[in-house]
Parts: structure tokens; sequence; C-alpha cells
């Protein structure tokens, strides 16, 4: 934490020795390292380690989940693209159909899959269940009382009703299915997998900063980690978002300046790409806008702040509108319509999507009501708030 505290150069130069670090152990233990790649952090880090470190490490990427105007950046760098997992029938799982058999990734991991697990009960599992209406953990939980499995009271009202019986509550539950599992197909497993395949270990470009679990095991584990089953490097850490779009800037200067004719030429060479490839002018994806500075000299991305899948659920809870939804909607209004209402079918056969989970949980979404109309919103009471 104190070397979250430290000036930009402090820290670029911190992670430069870092990642130095962390490449000569991997060398040492007969292991091969890639880079994670993602949105723009990553890609940051792709060129970070490539053009100032000089680690030739190969990205890698689930592409197929992101924007489009970062999958062009990704094919500019020539980042492997991973398909999702196969099914049982050998046809990949595509995130209609993990949604469709799974249930829908809302609110965040974790609520989603202590909820996942309200919805799926088994003999197994009576006890974290248990544990999820009621924050008591029995014997194997150490007796506690209140423990952080409860679900919020918030979700509990919404999505605890299939424990009414057991537990004696009146809870509410939706007609839908909610899960945790769309990750694990679409970009966990199958990265992991291709990690195992190339024995290979990957550079992250994670930052404490942003909060939530990484940055607990980030302040605690550093930013290389050779543990047991585990092995990464994030050296960007200690970076906060000043840095990476200091960072960035940096980079895409180095783009404009020659990088850029640099990758064209190595791709042609390599056949990765067609030689009607337009290569993007900057490495900011589109789908940021630009960086710029305000006039206390803060630098901001004047559109996304953050990317991820254009039809995630996780967080929108948080987001003010226009969030994500209504972006998806200003860009591409088919595929918005698509994912309002007809992502799914229910067992008459009928089509749903968000629109009926976002409704459920209280979620506006309609265009119409962007600016101040808040039709449909739910009021609640503070303390049911997260
Ligand atoms: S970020 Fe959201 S939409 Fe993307 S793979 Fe994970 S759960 Fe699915």
């Amino acid at each position: 934490m104190q070397k979250e505290k430290q000036p930009y150069e402090f820290k670029r130069k911190y992670a430069q020795i870092r990642a130095e670090e962390f490449a000569r152990e991997c060398d040492g233990r007969g292991l091969n390292y890639h880079v994670s790649v993602g949105g723009l952090d990553s890609i940051v880090l792709y060129l970070f380690l490539h053009e100032i470190c000089h680690i030739n490490a190969p990205g890698v990427s689930a592409s197929m989940l992101e924007d489009k105007s970062i999958r062009r950046v990704h094919r500019a760098l020539g980042i492997i693209r991973v398909p999702p997992l196969r099914r049982e029938d050998g046809t990949l799982w595509t995130k209609a159909r993990v949604i469709q058999e799974f249930g829908f990734p809302v609110i965040s991991k974790e609520v989603a899959a202590k909820i996942e697990l309200l919805q799926n009960p088994s003999e197994k599992n009576k006890t974290v269940r248990h544990a999820i209406i009621t924050g008591e953990t029995g014997e194997y939980g150490g007796w506690q009382k209140d423990s952080n499995m409860k679900l919020k009271q918030r979700w509990l009202e919404l999505f605890g009703g299939y424990e009414n019986e057991n537990e004696g509550c009146n809870y509410q539950k939706p007609d839908f299915l909610v899960s945790s599992k769309c990750c694990y197909y679409l970009k966990e497993k199958n990265c992991d997998n291709w990690g195992k395949e190339h024995n290979s270990v990957p550079f992250l470009g994670l930052m404490a900063s942003e909060g939530g679990r990484r940055a607990k095991s980030l302040r605690m584990n550093g930013c290389n980690y050779f543990g047991k089953s585990t092995i990464r490097s994030a050296p960007f850490a200690i970076f906060h978002r000043q840095d990476i779009l200091t960072l960035a800037l940096e980079m895409d200067q180095m783009w404009k300046d020659g990088l850029k004719e640099k990758y064209h030429e190595k791709l042609l060479e390599e056949e990765k790409i067609a030689e009607s490839f337009q290569m993007p002018d900057s490495i900011i994806p589109e789908i940021y806008g630009s960086i710029e500075r305000k006039p206390d000299g803060t630098l901001y991305t004047t559109k996304a702040q953050r990317t991820g899948c254009s039809m995630c659920g996780f967080g929108i809870h948080m987001e003010k509108r226009p969030h994500r939804f209504d972006m998806l909607y200003k860009e591409n209004p088919k595929e918005w319509d698509y994912l309002m209402f007809h992502i799914c079918k229910d067992q008459a056969g009928n089509d749903y999507g968000w629109a009926k989970v976002l409704d459920y949980i209280g979620v506006e979404w309609d265009p119409t009501t962007i600016g101040g109309n808040c039709k449909g919103q739910m009021s609640l009471p503070l303390d049911m708030m997260i």
C-alpha cells in the first residue's frame, strides 16, 4: 500500500523490474509465460512487456467476448484467440447457450454463485444454502452466527424464496435462472487450459487500486506469485488508474511513432493478417474514446471507463444511466433488442431476455426513460441497498 502511493516514475520502473524478475524465474523453472489480454489495461501491459521490458510473451485472449474495437486492436497486436470450451456434442459454448442452460450472470460473481446454489438444491449443499439465507455456518464453518455467506437483505428479498419452506421465511423467487458459470465456460477454463497445454503462466493486468477480492490477494501476495496451484505476475499491481492511463498515452505515442508499421510488417510476414487489414491508428480501442486531461490534470477516457462483455450483468445494479445496456442500444440497437428480449426461451417456447432480469432487480433499461424519468425503478430502503 505504501508502494501504491509512490509517484508514477517509481511505479513504472518497479513494474519493469518485477516483470523481468518473473520472466527470469520462469526461465529458471522451465516455464513459458504469456500475457492474458482483454481491455485497455492488459493491452498496455502487452506493449509494455514487449517494447519496454523486451519480454517476448505471446498475448492470449478470449477475444470473442470483447467489443469489436478491442478485437481490432487485438488483431493488430497478433493476440492469440482462445475459443470457448466445447460442449459434449462437440460444438462450442456461446453466451446464449450458457445463459439458457445455467442462467444470467447478474449482480456479482459471488452473489450469482449463491443464487445458483439456491436454485439447484441438493443434500450436499444443504448447509451452504442454510448459511446463504441465515448467515449461520454450522459445525464446518465454526458455528458462526452472522457470516458473510449470508446474502444481502436486498437480494434475499428477491431470490431467497427457494428456501421459504425450509427456513420459514417469505422471500420471492424469480422465473429465470442466475449463474456465475458464464466466465468459466467462455473465458476462464479455456484460457487456463491454453496455459496448461503450453506449459505457460500468465502476466495479468490487475491493479490493487481496483478493489474487490483481487486487491486483497494482490496486496497479500505481491506482484509475482509462485504458489502451489497458481503462478502469475501482475506487474501493475501497485498502479492507479492515472498511472495506467499515463502509460497508455506513452504506448500510444510509440504506436504512432512507428510501432504500428513494425507490427503490421511482422504480422504480414507471419501471415497472421490479410493485406487488406486496416491497422488501427491508436492502441486505445474506440470504445474508450480518447484519453484526455481535465483542467486539474487528471486523465480520463472520454467514452467507456471500463469494458467487458457487452451483455454482462455483473455490477449493472450499481451503474448510473446511461448504463452499458443504454450504450449498447445507441451503438447496436439490433444486438440490444436480441439481448433484451430474445436471448432465452422459457418452457413454453417464448423468447425473453435481460429486460425481464433487469426489471426484476429494479434496474431501469427503457431507452425512453433516460434522463430523470424513473419509470419502473424500485425504491428500496437505504439499509437494504448494497
Ligand atoms: S464477464 Fe460476464 S458476460 Fe463476460 S464471460 Fe464473465 S459472466 Fe460472462
